[in-house]
């Protein structure tokens, strides 16, 4: 098995959304180049397990470098049904997500990841 752009969870959707985003980071477009190949990160939308109960499907995941998923997991990255990304430290919107044919993301997933964190 080639461990190219593996992570500590991984799964076939995981190198699915990775494998279609070419390792690009959906936020920044940065793609990280190691000695094994690209590292990109996949991020749920939604998160697996409780007390979220997300799906472990494609349009609920995201790639995206380290940074961002840590930001993205933190709330401080807010993704509106536009794909416009906010960066809510300073609630300036700071890009929009990059999307390709072959993922597309679920509008409710991200809502739900705004509701989670607009008490927080
Ligand atoms: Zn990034």
């Amino acid at each position: 098995m080639i461990k190219r752009g593996s992570d500590t969870w991984c799964s076939a959707v995981a190198n699915y959304v990775k494998r279609a985003h070419d390792f690009s980071c959906q936020v920044c477009g940065i793609r990280l180049k190691t000695p094994t190949g690209a590292y990109a990160e996949a991020a749920h939308i939604r998160g697996l397990g409780r007390p979220h109960n997300g799906p472990d499907i494609a349009s609920n995941v995201l790639c995206l470098c380290p940074n961002h998923h840590k930001l993205f997991d933190f709330g401080m990255l807010t993704i509106a049904d536009d794909l416009a990304i906010t960066d809510r430290s300073t609630g300036q919107v700071i890009g929009r997500l990059r999307e390709v044919p072959a993922h597309q993301v679920e509008r409710r997933f991200l809502a739900y990841h705004r509701e989670h964190h607009a008490q927080a």
